[in-house]
């Protein structure tokens, strides 16, 4: 019997609540550790997210599912989670499903509409027969993730309405947002957009990407105007890198046992536990457990 749940629940209470549930990437052991932990200290619902790269480098979607049922059993972690494949294909899509993921994003942005709506029309039923919640992307997300590259545009909100209404869990949908570290004069969200897309798409959740380094108060604002999820990716390797290299540049890992892999690793644990916690208290989902 699996302890993860679908992010339908989770979603549709934050949507309710003015609230937004932080997706967290993760990309190892410490990162999944980091993120469950605090969830729980903090009483927030949380999403892992997993990217196709992500999976592959922890040797398949299988390990992954895997390791996470079982850390949430010897950790005892009582919050809802959702482990959710992040911009996937189709074919990473079906092998997540097949490997026990409880949540799926299909990204279809980069194909021509049609195929788009053709290949998630597929997954949204298969996903409710599995009772698994299913994310679908129209119009591409600016910057780089995988070495697919985004070209930044604003979704059109009539693509978004007909995405919307196959009856997708939630819709991420570019509103001028950017994966990866933004220009310096990047313009800010763009409202207006997010306005006309919440207006086509009725109740369903909307899915901010690229939340690293969007001010805090854009982010609120968007959760105000119907997202209920953000995802946090960017964020947390800059601090992991950044406290790793700190314990590095001190000579820590030349005193004593300091080379053990577990005390190199603990500042950087360390720091995504704080921008977890951070990010949670922006988005206001602690307690919401
Ligand atoms: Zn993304």
């Amino acid at each position: 019997m699996s302890r993860l749940v679908s992010a339908k629940d989770m979603l549709n209470k934050a949507l309710a609540g003015h609230y937004g549930v932080a997706q967290i990437n993760i990309n190892n052991l410490e990162w999944t550790k980091a993120v469950l932990t605090t969830s729980q200290e903090l009483k927030a619902p949380v999403i892992l997210g997993v990217s196709e790269g992500a999976g592959k480098y922890m040797t398949g979607f299988k390990t992954v599912a895997n390791m996470v049922e079982g850390m949430m059993e010897s950790l005892d972690i009582t919050v809802p989670v959702a482990l959710h494949l992040d911009h996937g294909t189709y074919n990473g899509s079906v092998a997540c499903i097949n490997a026990g993921f409880s949540s799926i994003m299909f990204d279809g942005s980069s194909l021509p509409f049609e195929e788009n709506l053709a290949k998630t029309t597929a997954l949204v039923n298969a996903c409710d027969v599995l009772g698994l919640s299913l994310e679908a992307e129209v119009g591409s997300i600016g910057g780089e993730e995988d070495g697919v590259i985004g070209m930044g545009e604003c979704a059109d909100p009539e693509e978004c309405r007909k995405i919307a209404s196959l009856g997708v869990t939630m819709l991420a949908a570019g509103i001028g947002n950017i994966h990866g570290v933004y220009p310096e004069n990047w313009p800010g969200l763009r409202f207006d957009v997010l306005e006309k897309i919440r207006a086509a798409t009725g109740d369903v959740p909307l899915v901010l990407h690229g939340g690293t380094g969007i001010p805090d108060e854009q982010v609120k604002k968007a959760i105000t105007m119907g997202v209920s999820k953000v995802n946090v990716n960017t964020e947390c390797q800059l601090v992991f890198a950044a406290a790793t290299r700190q314990y590095i540049e001190e000579g820590k890992d030349l005193k004593g046992k300091g080379f053990d892999p577990r005390k190199v690793l603990a500042p950087g644990y360390e720091a995504i536990k704080e921008k977890v916690k951070e990010k949670f208290e922006v988005f206001g989902c602690v307690g919401k457990a």
